[in-house]
């Protein structure tokens, strides 16, 4: 679970990077970002984006 693609864009979130630039520090799982965070390419919200089966290392804390 540690990676989430937007099905709109294609962009990717990854817990290990976060998405400082939108105040998601590195470290933060796709499920502790608040509600009202968006894609910082495309714009769309958190039930737009589908966990990225492909590629998961079993990464689990
Ligand atoms: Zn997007």
């Amino acid at each position: 679970m540690a990676k989430y693609i937007c099905t709109v864009c294609g962009y990717e979130y990854d817990k290990k990077f976060g998405d400082p630039d939108n105040g998601i520090e590195e470290g933060t799982s796709f499920e502790e970002i608040p509600e009202d965070w968006v894609c910082p390419t495309c714009g769309v919200g958190k039930e737009d984006f589908e966990e990225d089966f492909y590629g998961d290392d079993e990464e689990d804390e």
